[in-house]
């Protein structure tokens, strides 16, 4: 392959090993024209599909639409990948275009007639023409995705159909916008005696924002979920913490960057699409292909957990005021809740968050999460530095097999920067498949955790710390993946099954094993396992209140005028405690207004009480590394990804039907909920 310098290098197959995107060489200006170009070669394939003249068949229309796109989709997450960990200017100044771009192709293909009768035909003949449950489930999933794309109405609700979308996406690109401005914007200035109670990274990583900007000596706080719940948890000025609490749980509520009115017109274009395909609402369509199947099962699993949440979150408020109050704070306020729960575990069990920053650094635990994959799945975790990543703080990762075997690539990209967007999150730049030879998955992980001075490096919380377990097992899922179809890769499954197997994760990094073999000494450890304890009922309550607001607002069937004080209305209506906030208030809730969490935010819990459950027969088995546990662990559920029902692989992995005890019993819910 030449390798011409002048030539778009997002078009050309690249010859770096294992095709890696050639990073070092992709610029902004080469999106728009390679998107121009791969969407004319995959309208081009697509209509080869549609006007084929041969009889539909599972190969000739299914088959076909699998390997049709090829560039598109390589340019798409390459440019996705970018757009959320390497946001320049030049990237946001073109999402706009290229999402209304691929909004296009999207409803050209799913309003294709003829297409979409070639596909119906292959659906009415899926049980009698030969194919196998993979193929079946493809065929129904392809043939939903069209009925739900608007295919099946007639030209004036397939023309308003088409338009909401377009809407749609528009208005989602905004809100992300207004919440990264918002954050851009926002600054807090402290001087030494601001730091109060700060653990040395976070004020280390302060200092040098500071000089970045200008102000050496200094400290410069923002709007990160890092530092937010840092201040919250740890600054003992009291003002500094109100402030903080008022900026972060405020954000695009009112002001500049105002999400109000695109959170309304987003309810109401969703509800309006919803019954233009005959849903009574938006949680209805978006769950019809879920493990929960309806809204009302969702909600009753949300209820069964919220009232014994409250019950235990009241208990702790309790304590946390009877602190407070010898602090002289008789109004105990929702900036004093972290606070006085970190003051909790530093008190009755020793532990002393700071302490464990200074343990937990980004390097070891990396390693910890290498190391479980390797004694669970046999994997290997080689650094590749001869290849690029998109900025260079992204490392890359050979993935091999303990027999040596290859199993794609990882790119990790760990710390904080102004151009990403926040939070922590897992991504495919390539799905595993193996229609036409085997092609190896390239997944990657990107979080936002403060570095260290001088040698790039990071001190993380408990949770920083689980939270890089967690998106470790969403790259698990698709690094592990073994199926024929590229739709079915690994975590293209439904999203109450897919934060299975990343929540699963998470329980390593807390395993005593693990916590030792990072050298933290055995009080320490004995402490995060005690600590665990205290703040189930904070941290379930925060959760719940945002998964029944989402599902609530989106699951109305008359018109709100006022989405956010509809949310408010709902919290109150349930007894949402005054002293906590909903996880994600709505005017900054990026996973329901620009991601694919709306009506679904749920899914978290849904798929904990999964993770629980199968993490209950480890437990069980007295071997947190059990190797016949592991095996079957990857075979029934990593390795199938969306090729078979999901109930199908829980019951293959557990026997049986999932049970939410193993989770209340985690969560030290099980109480009953009147006392
Ligand atoms: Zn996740």
């Amino acid at each position: 392959m030449a390798d011409d310098p002048g030539s778009n290098p997002l078009l050309t197959a690249s010859p770096l090993p294992f095709g890696a995107p050639r990073f070092d060489r992709i610029r902004p200006e080469h999106f728009l024209p390679a998107f121009r170009e791969a969407l004319a070669l995959a309208e081009r394939d697509m209509a080869a599909i549609s006007g084929s003249e041969e009889p539909a068949t599972f190969e000739s229309v299914i088959a076909a639409m699998e390997r049709a796109g090829d560039a598109l989709s390589r340019v798409k997450r390459i440019f996705w990948t970018i757009s959320s960990a390497q946001a320049v200017p030049e990237i946001q100044a073109i999402e706009g275009e290229v999402s209304a771009m691929l909004t296009r192709y999207g409803t050209a293909i799913s309003h294709d007639s003829r297409l979409f009768e070639r596909v119906r035909k292959v659906w009415a003949a899926r049980a009698t023409s030969g194919l196998n449950p993979a193929q079946i489930r493809l065929v129904e999933s392809t043939y939903r995705g069209f009925v739900d794309g608007g295919a099946a109405l007639d030209g004036p609700a397939k023309a308003r159909f088409a338009s909401i979308d377009e809407e749609l996406a528009g208005l989602s690109t905004r809100f992300g916008q207004n919440v990264l401005a918002v954050a851009a914007a926002w600054e807090m200035w402290v001087d030494e005696a601001g730091l109060a109670g700060l653990p040395a990274p976070m004020r280390d990583a302060a200092a040098r924002r500071a000089e970045r900007n200008g102000q050496a000596g200094r400290y410069l706080f923002t709007l990160d979920r890092g530092d937010a719940e840092g201040i919250l948890t740890f600054s003992e000025r009291r003002d500094l913490r109100e402030t903080m609490w008022r900026a972060f749980t405020r954000r695009c509520d009112g002001g500049e960057h105002d999400n109000r009115p695109i959170i309304d017109k987003m309810v109401a274009l969703r509800r309006e699409s919803a019954a233009l395909l005959g849903y009574s609402n938006y949680t209805a369509l978006k769950l019809a292909d879920s493990m929960a199947r309806t809204p009302e099962a969702a909600e009753a699993l949300l209820m069964r957990v919220w009232r014994p949440a409250l019950l235990q979150a009241a208990n702790e408020q309790a304590e946390l005021e009877r602190l407070a109050l010898l602090d002289g704070i008789g109004d105990f306020a929702p900036w004093d809740w972290r606070y006085y729960a970190e003051r909790v575990r530093r008190d009755r069990y020793q532990l002393d968050g700071g302490e464990v920053k200074k343990q937990l650094n980004l390097g070891r635990v990396r390693e910890a999460a290498f190391a479980t994959a390797g004694r669970l799945y046999g994997l290997e975790f080689e650094a590749r530095p001869d290849l690029p990543g998109w900025h260079k703080d992204a490392t890359v990762w050979a993935v091999s097999e303990s027999d040596g075997d290859s199993r794609g690539l990882l790119y990790t990209d760990y710390f904080a920067r102004a151009e990403k967007h926040g939070g922590a999150w897992m991504g495919s730049l390539r799905v595993q498949e193996k229609i036409d030879g085997s092609v190896l998955p390239i997944a990657y992980l990107v979080a936002n955790f403060a570095k260290a001075p001088g040698e790039g490096d990071a001190g993380l919380s408990i949770d920083e710390a689980r939270t890089l377990f967690h998106e470790f097992g969403h790259a698990l899922h698709a690094l592990m993946s073994d199926v024929v179809y590229p739709s079915q890769a690994g975590t293209a499954v439904s999203r109450d099954f897919v934060e299975f197997p990343s929540k699963f994760m998470e329980h390593w990094i807390v395993a005593r094993e693990t916590l030792t073999g990072l050298g933290l000494p055995p009080a320490l450890v004995a402490a995060i396992g005690h600590a665990d304890d205290f703040g189930e009922g904070f941290s379930t309550v925060e959760f719940l209140a945002s998964a029944i607001v989402d599902l609530a607002i989106h699951r109305s069937e008359t018109p709100l005028a006022d989405v956010a004080a509809a949310g408010a209305k709902i919290l109150a209506e349930i007894g949402m405690p005054a002293s906590i906030a909903p996880r994600h208030g709505l005017t900054h809730f990026t996973h329901v207004f620009d991601g694919g969490y709306a009506g679904a935010y749920y899914s978290y819990l849904w798929s904990e009480v999964l993770d629980a459950d199968c993490f209950a027969a480890f437990t069980e088995s007295g071997d947190l590394f059990d190797p016949s546990l592991a095996a079957r662990f990857r075979n029934e559920i990593l390795a199938p990804g969306d090729s078979r029902d999901p109930m199908d692989s829980f019951i293959a992995f557990r026997g049986r039907a999932p049970d939410e005890q193993p989770l209340l019993r985690e969560r030290g819910l099980t109480r009953p909920a009147e006392a």
